[in-house]
């Protein structure tokens, strides 16, 4: 039995294992530098009380039973299916690419199949696909690619897609049908009454104290005794960046509210692939299903400095980081687990699996 866990970071992998070992009967300490919990899930109503997501676009979908069964202890959902639309040279087409998008775009009136021998005939086909201009140049082409992905990757990653592994552009998918909806999980919903909600869910159990505002390594300074750790921040950091700093790439995120504007966009999310320093729009309302006279919106504008939102899933960086987990590995009292931790461009739903998983082999080792 252990007495006490330390859980670093009170997002979606600190606040799964948290409940979980809490269930198991063990006492949780959860700490998180941040004045809030849900970490970069946090949402929060703006002074015009309008529910926002202070860290960018979190939207809920996963093919897992068990994840969305998982949440649903902890928060009743809203449906939405998301949908965004990427401008280019002044209009808005259906993104990710589909029939619609080339019917408008090249004033076709392609069938199904016709979309099939369209792209068939516009890709550029690579033996290895290693890279995210391979994947999209594989799929769709060199036009579709120049003005869909090739901005927008490098605005958004301050690198060429060349530079960055295939993975990254394959979270898009090419359509030959018409379906307009962002993911194709078969559970796509929004937390009910937020994020934060759902997050005081997890966390409200007798053997789980949370402290905000607080740096676990000041934590520890005071109090030495835990048994085990649970670690969700940056690993490289954990180890005092002692092989070098791993690069993480960070947003600045600007909200902000409409009077007077009931609807400022047609979709959730409206991407900017070759205009402007920002990469997208994001409308709350749509998300959320908020009713109200006025809307808030927020734009993402990609820096390489501030607070570290993903992992850059390049060969050297993942080399760096196989440096650090190798330590990591070695570790018998922490666990490090999450999309900082782990370095990995997870999903919210793949983080919980991810937790669930770390939480199994943390019990069957004490
Ligand atoms: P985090 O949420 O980052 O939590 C880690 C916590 O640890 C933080 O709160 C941090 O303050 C704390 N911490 C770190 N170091 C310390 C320390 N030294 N002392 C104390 N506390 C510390 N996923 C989706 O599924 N759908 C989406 O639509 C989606 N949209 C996204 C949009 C944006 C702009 C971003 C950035 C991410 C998006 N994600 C989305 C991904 C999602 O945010 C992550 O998968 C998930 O939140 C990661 O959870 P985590 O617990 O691993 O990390
Ligand atoms: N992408 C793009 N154009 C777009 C949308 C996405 O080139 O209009 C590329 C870009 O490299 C981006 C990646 O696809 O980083 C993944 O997009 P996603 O929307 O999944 O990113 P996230 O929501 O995680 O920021």
């Amino acid at each position: 039995m252990l007495n006490q866990i330390l859980i670093v970071g009170a997002g979606f992998a600190g606040s799964v294992c948290a409940r979980e070992l809490a269930e198991a009967g063990h006492e949780i300490l959860v700490v998180d530098r941040r004045d809030h919990i849900a970490g970069n899930a946090f949402d929060v109503k703006d002074e015009h009380g309008i529910l926002i997501h202070q860290y960018g676009p979190h939207i809920f979908h996963t093919n897992s039973e068990r994840i969305f069964n998982y949440l649903s202890k902890y928060t009743e959902w809203y449906q939405y299916e998301h949908r965004v639309r990427g401008v280019v040279d002044g209009k808005e087409y259906p993104f990710p690419i589909n029939r619609d998008t080339l019917n408008q775009l090249y004033d076709l009136n392609l069938t199904e199949e016709q979309a099939a021998e369209f792209y068939e005939k516009v890709r550029e086909p690579t033996e290895r696909v290693l890279t995210s201009e391979d994947v999209v140049l594989n799929s769709v082409g060199r036009d579709l690619y120049e003005k869909f992905f090739l901005n927008y990757t490098k605005k958004q990653w301050g690198l060429d897609p060349s530079q960055l592994k295939a993975g990254v552009a394959a979270r898009i998918p090419t359509r030959t049908n018409s379906d307009d909806r962002y993911f194709t999980d078969t559970y796509q919903a929004m937390p009910l009454h937020g994020y934060t909600a759902m997050f005081e869910n997890l966390l409200n159990h007798p053997n789980i104290k949370v402290q905000l505002a607080t740096e676990y390594k000041d934590w520890l300074k005071q109090n030495l005794q835990y048994d085990h750790m649970v670690y969700t921040g940056c690993i490289d950091e954990f180890y005092d960046y002692k092989f070098g700093k791993l690069p993480y790439r960070s947003l600045r995120f600007e909200h902000q509210h409409l009077e007077n504007t009931e609807q400022y966009q047609s979709v959730g999310t409206i991407n900017y692939p070759n205009d402007f320093e920002f990469t997208r729009i994001t409308e709350f309302k749509h998300l959320t299903g908020q009713k109200h006279p006025a809307t808030s919106i927020v734009q993402e504008y990609p820096t390489a400095e501030g607070d570290p939102y993903y992992p850059i899933p390049r060969d050297e960086n993942e080399q760096l980081f196989k440096k650090y987990q190798a330590l990591a590995n070695a570790e018998e009292n922490v666990t490090f687990v999450g999309r900082l931790a782990e370095y990995r461009y997870y999903n919210m739903d793949q983080v919980v699996g991810a937790a669930l998983n770390a939480v199994d082999k943390i019990l069957e080792r004490k």
